[in-house]
């Protein structure tokens, strides 16, 4: 028997459609076009069946044969998947090492070694298939990949993620000056093998097409490391292509020195990259912790967005962003784990290290001249980083990140009562217990929800969706 097209999900939705706003529809059906990968409708507290609900929704003659109906449990609920932002596939190789250094010397030291051995393919597919399955099962559905300058390697880490059925974006890194010899590439190799990589992973499919699941995304490694010509031939690929581009901006004070020092005419390090094309609204900048004001300019009048990178901030010492600055400024914000300058790939570390980073800050400048951080960062503020605010930094926040109608279902099933679960169950806490006893299901969730932000891990990812299709299920 065929498949029903459609699926219906009964139970808690719960998603932050705008910065510090958690929805939570208790009582909810959601549909999903299997054939589209996306919502095709969201009732609440409606008690028709879920064929009748599909009917209203597509006004096609759905019959009961045609819907697949799953009913979520007490304890679980249906949330967007998460959103990755910036990381490194082949730095999974030295995951949790090597924190022992400061950014410039952890990258001559560590990682330009460790990214050199990528021009083996067979040691591409085993630590890219073990990178991309744990973040699939850490709940990211759609990631910002760095590779290295290697094509065929880079190619293998597209072909896994197609594979593993993850969305995302994946850049060959470019780096044609300021790098080792044994890793290293020319000017005119590194534009090509950019170009031939943005045709080998699109194979005629539109970059501007949101349904497709892996994209080329432009990637200088940061400016450094790129000579002039090399950066404005990859703004010229970006514009050609419509592409989105990634790098690493104002990290550490080192780094910004350095820079400077190798752009000497540009006024700040934004500028280098904003001279070169390639800053825009499809910009991901990794990092942003020491920004000058012409820095901060530059970043909202161009539509940057910010990927906050906490657990790699604290790990190389390098600092700590201040995200309430940019959400301020209306400047786009979502979370990057950047293994392994961070030694976690997981989104809920990289929540729980943004709450430790906004903390730090607010007390660091209590006492200080400095002007006041304002508010720490809330659970909802959070999840919405790690969902929404990701999507759009992402430049997809029409497609993903929340459960609205017409967006890619890329979701979350979360069990909280899953064996083994860090969130204590509701009979050990009590002011959750109340509110399931008084039938405050909503007040319930806002506190489980704020349990899963600091204290769920992969054990509670249930199952993972992506465009419709299931990509994990424990
Ligand atoms: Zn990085």
């Amino acid at each position: 028997m065929a498949r029903p097209v459609y699926a219906v999900f009964r139970g808690c939705l719960a998603d932050t459609p705008a910065m510090g706003t958690l929805r939570i529809r208790a009582r909810a059906a959601l549909g999903v076009d299997r054939r589209s990968g996306r919502i095709v409708g969201v009732a609440t507290e409606s008690d028709a069946a879920p064929a009748q609900l599909v009917r209203e929704w597509t006004g096609e003659p759905v019959g009961d044969g045609d819907v697949e109906t799953t009913d979520l449990g007490a304890d679980q609920l249906l949330m967007p998947g998460l959103v990755d932002t910036h990381t490194h596939a082949p730095q999974f190789a030295f995951l949790g090492l090597g924190h022992d250094l400061p950014l410039m010397e952890w990258l001559e030291t560590y990682t330009f070694r460790h990214e050199s051995q990528f021009q083996d393919a067979d040691l591409a597919r085993t630590i890219y298939a073990d990178a991309v399955r744990r973040m699939v099962r850490g709940g990211c559905t759609m990631a910002a990949y760095y590779g290295t300058i290697h094509l065929e390697a880079c190619c293998i880490l597209a072909e896994t993620i197609r594979d593993a059925g993850q969305r995302a974006y994946v850049g060959k890194v470019c780096m044609d000056q300021n790098a080792p010899d044994y890793y290293s590439e020319t000017t005119d190799e590194s534009l090509q093998a950019t170009e031939a990589f943005v045709h080998a992973v699109l194979g005629g499919q539109s970059a501007a097409d949101d349904g497709v699941l892996v994209r080329p995304i432009i990637t200088p490694r940061f400016a450094p490391t790129c000579s002039a010509r090399c950066l404005h031939g990859l703004g010229r690929l970006a514009r050609d292509h419509q592409l989105p581009i990634q790098s690493h901006l104002c990290e550490s004070p080192a780094e910004v020195a350095f820079a400077k020092e190798c752009f000497p005419d540009c006024v700040s390090y934004s500028a280098i990259y904003h001279a070169a094309g390639l800053f825009g609204p499809r910009t991901i900048m990794a990092h942003c912790v020491h920004m000058s004001d012409d820095d901060m300019r530059l970043v909202r009048e161009c539509g940057v967005g910010v990927s906050h990178c906490p657990n790699s901030n604290f790990s190389l010492s390098s600092g700590v962003a201040d995200v309430r600055r940019f959400v301020d400024q209306g400047i786009p914000v979502g979370l990057g784990t950047d293994v392994s300058g961070g030694y976690a790939p997981s989104l809920l570390d990289a929540m729980r290290m943004a709450a430790a980073a906004s903390r730090t800050l607010v007390a660091a400048r209590r006492d200080s001249a400095q002007p006041a951080a304002g508010s720490p960062l809330d659970a909802a503020e959070l999840l919405f980083l790690a969902t929404q605010g990701g999507a759009r930094v992402m430049g997809m926040q029409a497609s993903i990140g929340t459960l609205d109608e017409g967006k890619l279902f890329d979701a979350l099933v979360v069990d909280f009562a899953a064996p083994g679960s860090p969130v204590p169950p509701p009979s050990v806490t009590p002011a959750v217990l109340r509110h399931q006893q008084a039938d405050e299901l909503e007040q319930a969730w806002r506190l489980r929800i704020e349990q899963f932000v600091f204290l769920a891990d992969d054990r509670n990812i249930a199952r993972v969706y992506v465009g419709g299709r299931l990509i994990h299920a424990l």
